[in-house]
Protein backbone atom coordinates (compact mmCIF):
# COMPACT_ATOMS: atom_id res chain seq x y z
CA UNK A 1 0.00 0.00 0.00
CA UNK A 2 1.74 3.45 -0.82
CA UNK A 3 2.40 5.13 2.00
CA UNK A 4 1.73 8.80 0.72
CA UNK A 5 -1.54 10.56 0.93
CA UNK A 6 -3.30 11.32 -2.56
CA UNK A 7 -2.74 14.75 -3.77
CA UNK A 8 -5.70 17.30 -3.55
CA UNK A 9 -5.59 17.00 -6.89
CA UNK A 10 -6.36 13.32 -6.85
CA UNK A 11 -8.94 13.51 -4.31
CA UNK A 12 -10.84 16.47 -6.59
CA UNK A 13 -11.47 13.94 -9.22
CA UNK A 14 -12.12 11.14 -6.64
CA UNK A 15 -15.01 13.29 -5.47
CA UNK A 16 -15.81 14.91 -8.72
CA UNK A 17 -16.73 11.05 -10.52
CA UNK A 18 -18.07 9.66 -7.11
CA UNK A 19 -20.79 11.80 -7.15
CA UNK A 20 -21.79 11.49 -10.51
CA UNK A 21 -21.56 8.13 -9.66
CA UNK A 22 -23.87 8.14 -6.98
CA UNK A 23 -26.04 10.06 -9.04
CA UNK A 24 -26.05 8.01 -12.03
CA UNK A 25 -27.03 4.90 -9.12
CA UNK A 26 -30.02 7.02 -7.70
CA UNK A 27 -31.14 7.70 -10.70
CA UNK A 28 -31.29 4.00 -11.86
CA UNK A 29 -32.90 3.25 -8.36
CA UNK A 30 -35.94 5.97 -8.87
CA UNK A 31 -36.63 4.17 -12.60
CA UNK A 32 -36.94 1.44 -11.94
CA UNK A 33 -38.66 1.32 -8.42
CA UNK A 34 -41.01 3.76 -9.64
CA UNK A 35 -41.82 1.71 -12.30
CA UNK A 36 -40.33 3.76 -15.03
CA UNK A 37 -37.78 1.24 -16.25
CA UNK A 38 -38.27 -2.57 -16.24
CA UNK A 39 -34.74 -4.06 -15.44
CA UNK A 40 -32.62 -2.01 -12.55
CA UNK A 41 -29.02 -1.82 -14.44
CA UNK A 42 -26.89 -1.11 -11.80
CA UNK A 43 -23.76 -3.06 -13.38
CA UNK A 44 -23.55 -0.66 -16.58
CA UNK A 45 -23.48 2.02 -14.30
CA UNK A 46 -20.45 0.16 -12.46
CA UNK A 47 -19.23 -0.39 -15.77
CA UNK A 48 -18.73 3.60 -16.81
CA UNK A 49 -17.43 4.27 -13.32
CA UNK A 50 -14.95 1.37 -13.46
CA UNK A 51 -11.65 3.53 -12.23
CA UNK A 52 -13.61 4.39 -9.32
CA UNK A 53 -14.14 0.43 -7.99
CA UNK A 54 -10.45 -0.83 -8.62
CA UNK A 55 -8.24 -1.63 -5.51
CA UNK A 56 -5.47 0.72 -6.70
CA UNK A 57 -7.91 3.41 -5.99
CA UNK A 58 -9.06 2.08 -2.67
CA UNK A 59 -5.55 1.90 -1.39
CA UNK A 60 -4.99 5.25 -3.14
CA UNK A 61 -7.41 7.29 -1.53
CA UNK A 62 -6.62 6.16 2.31
CA UNK A 63 -5.11 9.03 4.02
CA UNK A 64 -7.56 11.23 2.03
CA UNK A 65 -11.01 12.19 3.52
CA UNK A 66 -12.58 9.23 5.46
CA UNK A 67 -15.38 9.40 3.84
CA UNK A 68 -14.58 9.54 0.52
CA UNK A 69 -11.64 6.21 1.75
CA UNK A 70 -14.52 4.61 2.26
CA UNK A 71 -16.57 5.32 -0.41
CA UNK A 72 -13.45 4.35 -2.58
CA UNK A 73 -13.44 0.72 -0.25
CA UNK A 74 -16.65 -0.02 -0.36
CA UNK A 75 -17.28 0.90 -4.62
CA UNK A 76 -13.83 -2.12 -4.61
CA UNK A 77 -16.06 -4.29 -2.74
CA UNK A 78 -19.25 -3.93 -3.92
CA UNK A 79 -17.66 -3.96 -7.67
CA UNK A 80 -16.23 -7.51 -6.93
CA UNK A 81 -20.45 -8.92 -6.09
CA UNK A 82 -22.21 -6.86 -8.51
CA UNK A 83 -22.73 -10.43 -10.37
CA UNK A 84 -24.12 -11.39 -7.00
CA UNK A 85 -26.30 -8.75 -6.45
CA UNK A 86 -28.06 -8.79 -9.67
CA UNK A 87 -28.58 -12.23 -9.22
CA UNK A 88 -30.34 -11.84 -6.16
CA UNK A 89 -32.25 -9.45 -7.71
CA UNK A 90 -32.94 -11.40 -10.57
CA UNK A 91 -33.75 -14.61 -8.69
CA UNK A 92 -36.35 -12.59 -6.01
CA UNK A 93 -38.38 -11.26 -8.86
CA UNK A 94 -38.89 -15.03 -11.01
CA UNK A 95 -39.21 -17.46 -7.86
CA UNK A 96 -42.56 -18.02 -6.82
CA UNK A 97 -44.42 -20.64 -5.44
CA UNK A 98 -48.07 -22.12 -4.48
CA UNK A 99 -49.71 -21.90 -1.47
CA UNK A 100 -53.30 -23.43 -1.21
CA UNK A 101 -53.09 -23.74 -4.89
CA UNK A 102 -52.69 -19.68 -5.23
CA UNK A 103 -49.25 -18.54 -6.96
CA UNK A 104 -47.40 -16.19 -4.90
CA UNK A 105 -44.54 -14.03 -6.07
CA UNK A 106 -41.21 -14.23 -3.96
CA UNK A 107 -41.00 -11.00 -3.31
CA UNK A 108 -44.82 -10.89 -2.37
CA UNK A 109 -44.98 -13.15 0.04
CA UNK A 110 -44.58 -11.01 3.28
CA UNK A 111 -47.14 -8.41 1.96
CA UNK A 112 -49.66 -12.14 1.82
CA UNK A 113 -48.24 -13.07 4.77
CA UNK A 114 -48.92 -9.33 6.98
CA UNK A 115 -52.62 -9.26 5.13
CA UNK A 116 -53.22 -12.86 5.74
CA UNK A 117 -55.47 -13.82 9.04
CA UNK A 118 -55.46 -17.31 8.93
CA UNK A 119 -52.33 -18.25 11.13
CA UNK A 120 -51.82 -21.80 9.04
CA UNK A 121 -51.66 -19.81 6.26
CA UNK A 122 -49.29 -17.64 7.29
CA UNK A 123 -47.13 -21.04 8.24
CA UNK A 124 -47.27 -22.12 5.64
CA UNK A 125 -46.62 -18.66 3.24
CA UNK A 126 -43.66 -18.31 5.47
CA UNK A 127 -42.52 -21.36 5.31
CA UNK A 128 -42.37 -21.78 1.60
CA UNK A 129 -40.28 -18.22 1.70
CA UNK A 130 -37.72 -19.39 3.67
CA UNK A 131 -37.33 -22.58 1.60
CA UNK A 132 -36.78 -20.59 -1.56
CA UNK A 133 -34.26 -18.12 0.70
CA UNK A 134 -32.94 -21.67 2.02
CA UNK A 135 -32.59 -23.55 -1.71
CA UNK A 136 -31.74 -20.37 -3.96
CA UNK A 137 -31.00 -17.03 -2.57
CA UNK A 138 -28.40 -18.51 0.31
CA UNK A 139 -25.62 -20.34 -2.10
CA UNK A 140 -25.23 -16.67 -4.18
CA UNK A 141 -25.31 -14.57 -0.48
CA UNK A 142 -23.21 -17.15 1.06
CA UNK A 143 -20.67 -16.92 -1.93
CA UNK A 144 -20.68 -13.23 -1.75
CA UNK A 145 -19.87 -13.34 2.05
CA UNK A 146 -16.99 -15.33 1.05
CA UNK A 147 -15.71 -13.05 -1.81
CA UNK A 148 -15.76 -10.31 0.50
CA UNK A 149 -14.13 -12.07 3.57
CA UNK A 150 -10.61 -12.40 1.38
CA UNK A 151 -10.94 -9.24 -0.51
CA UNK A 152 -11.23 -6.84 2.54
CA UNK A 153 -7.42 -8.91 3.35
CA UNK A 154 -6.16 -7.15 -0.23
CA UNK A 155 -7.31 -3.60 1.59
CA UNK A 156 -4.77 -4.73 4.51
CA UNK A 157 -7.11 -5.35 7.02
CA UNK A 158 -7.84 -8.97 9.12
CA UNK A 159 -11.55 -8.41 8.58
CA UNK A 160 -14.85 -6.09 7.39
CA UNK A 161 -15.56 -5.09 11.10
CA UNK A 162 -11.54 -3.78 11.69
CA UNK A 163 -12.17 -2.14 8.42
CA UNK A 164 -14.99 0.15 9.83
CA UNK A 165 -13.35 0.71 13.13
CA UNK A 166 -10.77 1.88 11.09
CA UNK A 167 -13.34 4.08 9.20
CA UNK A 168 -14.12 5.44 12.86
CA UNK A 169 -17.10 3.86 13.46
CA UNK A 170 -17.63 3.36 17.35
CA UNK A 171 -18.77 -0.34 17.13
CA UNK A 172 -17.39 -1.53 20.35
CA UNK A 173 -18.87 1.42 22.22
CA UNK A 174 -22.21 1.24 20.96
CA UNK A 175 -22.43 -2.34 21.51
CA UNK A 176 -21.74 -2.04 24.77
CA UNK A 177 -24.52 0.24 24.97
CA UNK A 178 -27.10 -2.16 22.97
CA UNK A 179 -25.95 -4.86 25.44
CA UNK A 180 -27.20 -2.65 28.35
CA UNK A 181 -30.29 -1.18 26.75
CA UNK A 182 -31.25 -5.51 26.03
CA UNK A 183 -30.71 -6.14 29.39
CA UNK A 184 -32.63 -3.00 30.59
CA UNK A 185 -35.83 -3.34 28.57
CA UNK A 186 -35.82 -7.15 28.64
CA UNK A 187 -38.60 -7.35 31.06
CA UNK A 188 -40.57 -4.76 29.50
CA UNK A 189 -40.38 -6.27 26.08
CA UNK A 190 -41.53 -9.71 27.53
CA UNK A 191 -44.44 -7.83 29.53
CA UNK A 192 -45.91 -5.34 26.61
CA UNK A 193 -44.92 -7.33 23.90
CA UNK A 194 -46.88 -10.00 25.29
CA UNK A 195 -49.67 -7.57 25.81
CA UNK A 196 -50.20 -6.23 22.10
CA UNK A 197 -49.48 -9.90 20.77
CA UNK A 198 -52.37 -10.55 23.12
CA UNK A 199 -54.44 -7.95 22.12
CA UNK A 200 -53.95 -7.99 18.39
CA UNK A 201 -53.34 -11.42 17.50
CA UNK A 202 -54.97 -13.27 20.93
CA UNK A 203 -51.05 -15.05 21.09
CA UNK A 204 -48.73 -14.58 23.94
CA UNK A 205 -45.31 -13.72 22.89
CA UNK A 206 -43.52 -17.50 24.14
CA UNK A 207 -46.49 -18.69 21.08
CA UNK A 208 -45.71 -16.24 18.87
CA UNK A 209 -43.39 -16.93 15.41
CA UNK A 210 -42.17 -15.29 12.75
CA UNK A 211 -44.81 -15.81 10.84
CA UNK A 212 -47.03 -13.99 13.57
CA UNK A 213 -44.26 -10.59 13.68
CA UNK A 214 -45.53 -9.46 10.34
CA UNK A 215 -48.81 -9.46 10.98
CA UNK A 216 -48.72 -7.99 14.13
CA UNK A 217 -47.00 -4.73 13.06
CA UNK A 218 -49.80 -4.76 10.05
CA UNK A 219 -52.39 -3.53 12.42
CA UNK A 220 -55.21 -3.86 10.30
CA UNK A 221 -57.25 -2.62 13.11
CA UNK A 222 -55.83 1.01 12.81
CA UNK A 223 -56.38 0.98 9.21
CA UNK A 224 -59.48 3.55 9.58
CA UNK A 225 -57.38 5.39 11.65
CA UNK A 226 -54.60 6.45 8.92
CA UNK A 227 -57.07 6.53 5.53
CA UNK A 228 -54.83 6.83 2.15
CA UNK A 229 -56.61 10.22 0.80
CA UNK A 230 -55.48 12.05 3.98
CA UNK A 231 -51.58 10.96 3.87
CA UNK A 232 -50.06 13.75 1.49
CA UNK A 233 -52.42 16.40 3.21
CA UNK A 234 -51.45 15.65 6.68
CA UNK A 235 -47.89 15.88 5.37
CA UNK A 236 -48.25 19.29 3.51
CA UNK A 237 -49.74 20.86 6.64
CA UNK A 238 -47.18 19.31 8.59
CA UNK A 239 -44.56 20.81 6.45
CA UNK A 240 -45.59 24.23 5.96
CA UNK A 241 -46.07 24.57 10.09
CA UNK A 242 -42.61 24.03 9.68
CA UNK A 243 -42.14 26.72 7.11
CA UNK A 244 -41.39 24.50 4.40
CA UNK A 245 -44.00 24.51 1.37
CA UNK A 246 -43.78 21.37 -0.46
CA UNK A 247 -45.61 22.09 -3.51
CA UNK A 248 -43.54 25.03 -4.20
CA UNK A 249 -39.91 23.50 -4.09
CA UNK A 250 -38.79 23.00 -6.97
CA UNK A 251 -36.00 21.07 -6.23
CA UNK A 252 -38.26 18.43 -4.58
CA UNK A 253 -40.01 16.16 -7.09
CA UNK A 254 -43.34 14.39 -5.59
CA UNK A 255 -43.86 11.14 -8.14
CA UNK A 256 -47.54 10.24 -7.35
CA UNK A 257 -48.53 8.50 -10.79
CA UNK A 258 -49.86 5.37 -10.27
CA UNK A 259 -48.30 2.61 -12.38
CA UNK A 260 -48.28 -1.08 -12.26
CA UNK A 261 -44.50 -2.02 -11.65
CA UNK A 262 -44.11 0.61 -9.14
CA UNK A 263 -43.26 0.06 -5.52
CA UNK A 264 -45.82 0.14 -3.34
CA UNK A 265 -43.53 1.78 -0.49
CA UNK A 266 -42.67 5.43 -0.56
CA UNK A 267 -39.03 6.20 -0.85
CA UNK A 268 -37.00 8.95 -1.32
CA UNK A 269 -34.24 8.89 -4.34
CA UNK A 270 -31.62 12.18 -3.85
CA UNK A 271 -30.64 12.21 -7.33
CA UNK A 272 -28.85 15.33 -7.09
CA UNK A 273 -28.33 17.26 -3.54
CA UNK A 274 -29.91 19.23 -3.42
CA UNK A 275 -31.28 20.03 -6.72
CA UNK A 276 -33.12 16.98 -7.83
CA UNK A 277 -34.96 15.25 -4.86
CA UNK A 278 -37.32 12.52 -5.38
CA UNK A 279 -40.31 11.21 -2.97
CA UNK A 280 -41.76 8.68 -4.29
CA UNK A 281 -45.32 7.60 -2.63
CA UNK A 282 -47.82 5.51 -3.78
CA UNK A 283 -50.93 6.32 -1.06
CA UNK A 284 -52.87 3.00 0.31
CA UNK A 285 -53.02 3.68 3.59
CA UNK A 286 -52.82 2.11 7.27
CA UNK A 287 -50.10 3.12 9.87
CA UNK A 288 -46.99 0.94 8.19
CA UNK A 289 -48.00 3.47 4.69
CA UNK A 290 -47.91 6.96 6.98
CA UNK A 291 -44.79 5.76 8.47
CA UNK A 292 -43.48 5.39 5.72
CA UNK A 293 -44.36 8.42 4.10
CA UNK A 294 -43.36 10.66 6.71
CA UNK A 295 -40.20 8.79 7.41
CA UNK A 296 -38.94 9.30 3.70
CA UNK A 297 -40.51 12.87 3.46
CA UNK A 298 -37.72 13.22 6.18
CA UNK A 299 -34.91 12.22 3.89
CA UNK A 300 -36.19 14.52 1.23
CA UNK A 301 -36.26 17.31 2.96
CA UNK A 302 -32.86 16.89 4.70
CA UNK A 303 -31.09 16.58 1.60
CA UNK A 304 -33.66 19.46 -0.48
CA UNK A 305 -32.00 21.89 2.47
CA UNK A 306 -28.42 20.59 2.17
CA UNK A 307 -26.39 23.38 0.68
CA UNK A 308 -25.00 22.96 -2.56
CA UNK A 309 -21.68 24.56 -2.06
CA UNK A 310 -20.51 21.88 0.61
CA UNK A 311 -18.26 19.11 -0.71
CA UNK A 312 -19.87 15.15 -2.22
CA UNK A 313 -18.72 13.67 1.06
CA UNK A 314 -20.86 16.21 3.27
CA UNK A 315 -23.81 16.07 1.20
CA UNK A 316 -24.13 12.18 -0.05
CA UNK A 317 -21.61 10.33 2.36
CA UNK A 318 -21.01 11.04 5.99
CA UNK A 319 -23.12 9.62 8.68
CA UNK A 320 -26.17 7.80 7.95
CA UNK A 321 -27.62 8.37 10.82
CA UNK A 322 -28.07 12.21 10.45
CA UNK A 323 -30.68 11.36 7.63
CA UNK A 324 -32.09 8.91 9.44
CA UNK A 325 -32.45 10.69 12.44
CA UNK A 326 -34.33 13.55 10.21
CA UNK A 327 -35.89 10.77 8.75
CA UNK A 328 -37.33 9.13 12.37
CA UNK A 329 -37.97 12.45 13.58
CA UNK A 330 -40.86 12.86 10.73
CA UNK A 331 -42.00 8.78 10.93
CA UNK A 332 -42.62 9.48 14.76
CA UNK A 333 -45.07 12.34 14.25
CA UNK A 334 -47.46 9.86 12.80
CA UNK A 335 -47.66 8.28 16.53
CA UNK A 336 -46.99 11.47 19.01
CA UNK A 337 -50.23 12.21 21.08
CA UNK A 338 -50.04 16.29 19.89
CA UNK A 339 -50.02 15.49 16.73
CA UNK A 340 -52.17 13.17 16.33
CA UNK A 341 -54.79 15.72 17.83
CA UNK A 342 -53.89 18.45 15.79
CA UNK A 343 -53.63 16.74 12.39
CA UNK A 344 -55.86 13.81 12.61
CA UNK A 345 -58.55 14.24 15.81
CA UNK A 346 -58.58 10.18 16.57
CA UNK A 347 -60.55 9.12 19.52
CA UNK A 348 -57.19 7.82 21.57
CA UNK A 349 -54.10 9.35 20.68
CA UNK A 350 -52.43 7.59 23.88
CA UNK A 351 -53.45 4.09 22.37
CA UNK A 352 -51.56 5.34 18.98
CA UNK A 353 -48.62 6.48 21.43
CA UNK A 354 -48.55 3.22 22.94
CA UNK A 355 -48.60 1.56 20.18
CA UNK A 356 -45.99 3.43 18.33
CA UNK A 357 -43.52 2.77 21.92
CA UNK A 358 -43.69 -1.12 21.48
CA UNK A 359 -43.10 -1.33 18.29
CA UNK A 360 -39.98 0.50 18.68
CA UNK A 361 -38.66 -1.54 21.36
CA UNK A 362 -39.37 -4.25 18.89
CA UNK A 363 -37.22 -2.82 16.52
CA UNK A 364 -34.94 -1.44 18.55
CA UNK A 365 -34.22 -4.79 20.38
CA UNK A 366 -33.81 -6.56 17.15
CA UNK A 367 -31.40 -3.60 15.78
CA UNK A 368 -29.20 -3.68 19.19
CA UNK A 369 -29.27 -7.64 18.40
CA UNK A 370 -28.47 -7.70 14.41
CA UNK A 371 -25.19 -5.26 15.34
CA UNK A 372 -24.40 -8.23 18.19
CA UNK A 373 -24.76 -10.56 15.89
CA UNK A 374 -22.87 -8.32 12.61
CA UNK A 375 -19.77 -7.64 15.15
CA UNK A 376 -19.33 -11.61 15.36
CA UNK A 377 -20.08 -11.97 11.95
CA UNK A 378 -17.22 -10.23 10.44
CA UNK A 379 -15.44 -11.26 12.51
CA UNK A 380 -15.91 -15.12 11.79
CA UNK A 381 -13.94 -17.19 9.88
CA UNK A 382 -16.32 -20.06 8.79
CA UNK A 383 -19.06 -17.78 7.56
CA UNK A 384 -21.33 -20.85 8.06
CA UNK A 385 -20.95 -21.59 11.37
CA UNK A 386 -23.06 -17.78 12.07
CA UNK A 387 -26.11 -19.87 11.37
CA UNK A 388 -26.89 -20.86 14.69
CA UNK A 389 -25.53 -17.48 16.25
CA UNK A 390 -27.86 -15.44 14.48
CA UNK A 391 -31.27 -17.56 15.58
CA UNK A 392 -29.34 -18.00 19.18
CA UNK A 393 -28.73 -13.85 19.33
CA UNK A 394 -31.85 -13.11 17.40
CA UNK A 395 -34.01 -15.29 19.14
CA UNK A 396 -32.68 -14.13 22.62
CA UNK A 397 -33.44 -10.32 21.99
CA UNK A 398 -37.22 -11.12 21.06
CA UNK A 399 -38.06 -13.74 22.63
CA UNK A 400 -39.29 -15.16 19.05
CA UNK A 401 -37.40 -18.17 17.54
CA UNK A 402 -36.47 -16.50 14.10
CA UNK A 403 -35.21 -18.27 11.19
CA UNK A 404 -31.89 -19.31 11.01
CA UNK A 405 -31.90 -19.11 6.83
CA UNK A 406 -31.93 -15.61 7.40
CA UNK A 407 -28.27 -15.36 8.78
CA UNK A 408 -27.18 -13.56 5.51
CA UNK A 409 -30.21 -12.04 3.81
CA UNK A 410 -30.31 -10.31 6.79
CA UNK A 411 -27.06 -8.43 7.18
CA UNK A 412 -27.28 -4.79 6.26
CA UNK A 413 -23.84 -3.90 4.22
CA UNK A 414 -21.63 -1.10 5.46
CA UNK A 415 -22.96 -1.44 9.24
CA UNK A 416 -26.03 0.33 8.19
CA UNK A 417 -27.29 -1.36 11.42
CA UNK A 418 -25.53 1.37 13.64
CA UNK A 419 -27.04 4.43 11.29
CA UNK A 420 -30.37 3.32 12.41
CA UNK A 421 -29.82 2.64 15.85
CA UNK A 422 -28.29 5.90 16.13
CA UNK A 423 -30.87 7.57 14.82
CA UNK A 424 -33.62 6.62 17.55
CA UNK A 425 -30.76 8.00 20.05
CA UNK A 426 -31.07 11.49 17.87
CA UNK A 427 -34.58 11.50 17.57
CA UNK A 428 -35.72 10.41 21.01
CA UNK A 429 -32.80 13.17 22.42
CA UNK A 430 -34.04 16.15 20.03
CA UNK A 431 -37.29 15.55 20.10
CA UNK A 432 -37.11 16.03 24.20
CA UNK A 433 -34.65 19.00 23.77
CA UNK A 434 -37.02 20.57 21.13
CA UNK A 435 -40.36 19.67 23.30
CA UNK A 436 -38.51 21.11 26.26
CA UNK A 437 -38.12 24.43 24.47
CA UNK A 438 -40.69 24.57 22.38
CA UNK A 439 -43.46 22.82 24.28
CA UNK A 440 -45.26 19.08 23.24
CA UNK A 441 -46.84 21.18 19.74
CA UNK A 442 -43.00 22.25 19.02
CA UNK A 443 -43.52 20.67 15.15
CA UNK A 444 -46.22 23.47 15.11
CA UNK A 445 -43.96 26.16 16.07
CA UNK A 446 -42.21 27.85 12.92
CA UNK A 447 -38.90 28.24 15.58
CA UNK A 448 -39.05 24.58 15.53
CA UNK A 449 -38.72 25.00 11.41
CA UNK A 450 -36.05 27.60 11.61
CA UNK A 451 -33.74 25.46 13.60
CA UNK A 452 -34.69 22.22 11.67
CA UNK A 453 -33.91 24.06 8.38
CA UNK A 454 -30.61 25.46 9.34
CA UNK A 455 -30.17 22.10 10.62
CA UNK A 456 -30.61 20.56 7.21
CA UNK A 457 -28.49 22.54 5.51
CA UNK A 458 -25.81 21.57 7.21
CA UNK A 459 -26.09 18.14 5.12
CA UNK A 460 -23.96 15.35 6.72
CA UNK A 461 -20.94 17.12 7.27
CA UNK A 462 -21.11 17.12 10.92
CA UNK A 463 -21.93 13.41 12.58
CA UNK A 464 -25.26 12.70 14.59
CA UNK A 465 -22.96 13.55 17.54
CA UNK A 466 -21.56 16.57 16.82
CA UNK A 467 -25.35 17.51 15.70
CA UNK A 468 -26.94 16.77 18.95
CA UNK A 469 -24.13 18.21 21.13
CA UNK A 470 -24.25 21.40 19.32
CA UNK A 471 -27.51 21.80 19.96
CA UNK A 472 -28.24 20.60 23.02
CA UNK A 473 -24.84 20.21 24.89
CA UNK A 474 -25.89 16.62 25.31
CA UNK A 475 -24.00 13.24 24.17
CA UNK A 476 -25.70 10.87 22.29
CA UNK A 477 -27.01 7.70 24.15
CA UNK A 478 -28.81 4.95 23.31
CA UNK A 479 -30.27 4.59 27.12
CA UNK A 480 -32.54 7.05 25.73
CA UNK A 481 -34.19 5.62 23.52
CA UNK A 482 -35.64 3.08 26.32
CA UNK A 483 -36.44 6.13 28.16
CA UNK A 484 -38.73 7.33 25.09
CA UNK A 485 -40.42 3.78 25.01
CA UNK A 486 -41.11 4.36 28.59
CA UNK A 487 -43.26 7.16 27.87
CA UNK A 488 -44.93 6.34 25.22
CA UNK A 489 -45.73 2.93 27.40
CA UNK A 490 -47.03 4.87 30.25
CA UNK A 491 -44.20 2.43 32.70
ZN1 LIG B 1 -34.51 5.88 6.08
Amino acid sequence: MPADAPTSREVDQFRDRADRFIADLDEEYYLHFAGLKETLDVEQVYERYEELTRLATAQQMRGGPTELWRFACEGFLGNLTRAHQARLAQAETELETTVDGQTVPYRMLRVAMSNEADRDKRQRLEEARVRLLDEHLNPVYLDAAQIDQDAVRRLDQPNYYALYKDFGFRLDELADECRALLDDTEKLWEREGDKLFRSRLGLGLSEARAWDVVRLFRATDLDELYPSDRMLPALEATLTDLGVDLRSQENVHLDLDARPSKTPRAFCAPIEVPGKVMLVIQPIGGKDDWEALFHEAGHTEHYAHTRADLPTEDRRLGDMAVTEGWAMLMQHLVTEPAWLNRRLDVPRPADLAYDGAVSLLYFVRRYSAKLLYEIEFFQAEEITSMRNRYFEILSDALKIPVNPESYLDDIDGSFYVTGYLRSWAFEAQLREYLRSELGNDWFAKRDAGDLLRELWSLGQGPTADALLKDVTGAKLEMASVAERIREGIGA
